[in-house]
C-alpha cells in the first residue's frame, strides 16, 4: 500500500539525519544539551551550510542515481557507473571525506573498468594498514535494499559488491548486508527489525545487535568511526523508543560522527516511517552535491523502487502530471487568514503567492514554481484515498505548521491540492484551527463556506478529526 511512501524515506531520511548531525560532527561545537535538539545550523567539518547534507548523503545520490535506471547493482556494468559516479563526486573536491575513502578514491582513474579498479586499491590498503572497516560504506548504503527490495539474497551480495568498491573489510560489507536487509523489511512491513537479516552475516552479529539494544547510544560514540560502533550506535539510537524524529536525535546525542551516524539511523528510521514522517521545516532546506533537494530525493526513491518506470501519468520524471489538466486557475482567500490562497493545480502560476505548500504530486518542471524559492515551494505526501496515508493526521498537521511557518516568514501562500476538494480544505482547515485556536469541525466549515470545489473525502475528514490534538 504504502511501500513508496518508505522507499522515499531511505533517502530523506538519511539527508536529514545527516544534515542535523553535520553541525556536531566529532566535536565541532557542543552537543545539544538535555532537553534541547539537535538543529541544522551547518558548519562541521566541512563548513556546510544549515540544511546541506555531507559526503554521507552525496555519496548515497550516487548510488541512488544508478538504482533510479533499474540497474541490478551486482552486476559489472552497475558497479562501473557507480565507481564513475564516485570518482566524479572526488572530483568536484568534497568539502569532507573519510580518510579511508579518499586513500581509494584518490588513486584512481575513472572510465570502463573503474570498479575492479576502486576494488583493487581498497584490498591493497586493507593489505598495508589490515584497517578498512570504517564507517564509510554502511553510511551511503540505504539505496542498494530499493535497488533490489523483496530480494534479499541479490540486496546482500549488491550490498557487499557496492561497500567493497572502497571498505575491503567483510565487516564492512556484513554491516551493509545487514542494514540494507533490514530497510527492505521496513519499507515492505513498516518494522523495524534488524534481526531479519542475521541469516546472511557472520554468527557474531547476533551479540552485537543484543549489545547494541541494551545498551545507550552514547556507549559506542567514543568509536563509531568503526562500521560495527557505528551499526549498533544507530541501532541503539533507533530502539531507544519514541518515532522519527526521536530517534535521530538520540542519534546525534550519542556523539562522536554523528552526522554519519544519524545518516545511518535516518535510512532505516525514514524506511520504517516514511518518507512523509520527516518534518516539512526540515525538508524544505534540505540540499546538497549534486544540486539536489528533497524533491529531488523523493524522485530517485520512487524511481529506484519502481526500477526506472515512470508511472502512467509520468510522474515523477515528466514535465507535468498529464491528468491534470483541465484544473481550475481560481483561487479563494483562506477566510481565517488572507494571505493564504486556496486552490486547485491550475492555480500554481508565476506571480500567484511568494511561497507554496503543494499536497498532489507535481511534474518536473512544476516545482519549485517560477519567482518561488526553492526552500518556499513545499510539497507534501498526501494521498487522497481511503487508508492510503501512513500517519494521516501527523501529515496533515505537518502541512499545516508548513503553511504557517512560511505565514510567520511574511509571506503570501498558495496552498493547492488538484482539484482543491478533500486535501485544500482539510489542510486549510487545519491551519485556520491553528491559528484561531478554534475547534477543528467548525474551522472546516468555515472553510467549505468559501471554497465551492471542497467536498471533502469522509475518511479524510473522519481521521483528521478523530485524532487527538
Ligand atoms: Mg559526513
Amino acid at each position: 500500500m504504502s511501500a513508496p511512501d518508505r522507499a522515499v524515506g531511505v533517502l530523506l531520511g538519511a539527508a536529514v539525519g545527516d544534515a542535523l548531525g553535520v553541525p556536531y560532527e566529532y566535536g565541532s561545537r557542543s552537543l545539544p544539551g538535555p532537553g534541547e535538539p539537535a538543529r541544522m545550523l551547518g558548519g562541521g567539518l566541512g563548513g556546510y551550510a544549515p540544511g546541506q547534507w555531507s559526503d554521507d548523503t552525496e555519496m548515497a545520490c550516487v548510488l541512488a542515481e544508478v538504482a533510479a535506471t533499474g540497474a541490478d547493482l551486482r552486476t559489472a556494468d552497475a558497479l562501473d557507473r557507480i565507481a564513475d559516479g564516485f570518482l566524479r563526486w572526488f572530483a568536484d573536491g568534497p568539502a569532507d571525506i573519510g580518510v579511508q575513502t579518499r586513500a581509494v578514491l584518490s588513486a584512481v582513474r575513472p572510465g570502463p573498468g573503474a570498479a575492479a579498479r576502486l576494488r583493487a586499491r581498497a584490498a591493497e590498503l586493507h593489505e598495508r594498514t589490515g584497517r578498512t572497516a570504517g564507517n564509510g560504506s554502511l553510511m551511503r548504503t540505504g539505496p542498494v535494499a530499493l535497488a533490489h527490495l523483496g530480494d534479499p539474497d541479490a540486496i546482500a551480495a549488491a550490498a557487499r559488491a557496492v561497500s567493497a568498491l572502497t571498505h575491503h573489510d567483510p565487516q564492512a560489507g556484513d554491516a551493509c548486508a545487514l542494514w540494507c536487509l533490514a530497510i527492505d523489511h521496513a519499507v515492505r512491513t513498516g518494522q523495524l527489525d534488524l534481526r531479519v537479516g542475521l541469516g546472511h552475516v557472520g554468527p557474531e552479529w547476533a551479540e552485537l545487535v543484543d549489545e547494541a539494544e541494551r545498551c545507550t547510544p552514547n556507549r559506542f560514540g567514543a568509536r563509531n568511526g568503526w562500521v560495527v560502533a557505528a551499526l549498533q550506535c544507530a541501532w541503539s539510537a533507533i530502539t531507544r523508543g519514541g518515532g522519527f524524529e526521536e530517534g535521530l536525535q538520540a542519534a546525534v546525542r550519542a556523539g562522536g560522527d554523528t552526522d554519519t551516524v544519524a545518516a545511518i539511523a535516518g535510512a532505516l528510521l525514514g524506511a520504517g516511517h516514511g518518507g512523509s514522517a520527516v518534518p516539512a521545516r526540515w525538508r524544505r532546506r534540505l540540499h546538497g552535491w549534486p544540486g539536489l533537494r528533497a524533491r529531488d530525493l523523493t524522485r530517485l526513491g520512487v524511481l529506484a523502487v519502481r526500477r526506472g518506470e515512470l508511472d502512467p501519468d509520468g510522474w515523477p520524471g515528466a514535465p507535468t502530471v498529464r491528468s491534470y489538466a483541465g484544473a481550475s486557475e481560481r483561487t479563494v482567500p483562506h477566510p481565517d487568514d488572507p494571505g493564504v490562497l486556496l486552490g486547485g493545480v491550475g492555480a500554481l502560476r508565476p506571480g500567484v503567492a511568494d511561497a507554496v505548500v503543494s499536497l498532489c504530486r507535481l511534474g518536473a518542471d512544476q516545482a519549485p514554481l517560477a519567482g518561488v524559492a526553492p526552500e518556499d515551494h513545499i510539497e507534501v505526501w498526501l494521498i487522497d484515498g481511503d487508508d492510503a496515508n501512513l500517519d494521516l493526521p501527523a501529515v496533515i498537521a505537518d502541512a499545516a505548521a508548513a503553511v504557517r511557518e512560511l505565514r510567520a516568514e511574511g509571506k503570501t501562500v498558495l496552498l493547492h491540492c488538484v482539484h482543491a476538494q478533500t486535501r485544500t480544505p482539510v489542510v486549510a482547515a487545519a491551519y485556520g484551527a491553528l491559528v484561531t485556536g478554534s475547534a477543528r469541525a467548525a474551522a472546516l466549515r468555515r472553510v467549505t463556506a468559501v471554497l465551492p470545489s471542497a467536498c471533502p473525502r469522509p475518511s479524510i475528514v473522519r481521521g483528521w478529526l478523530g485524532s487527538a490534538g
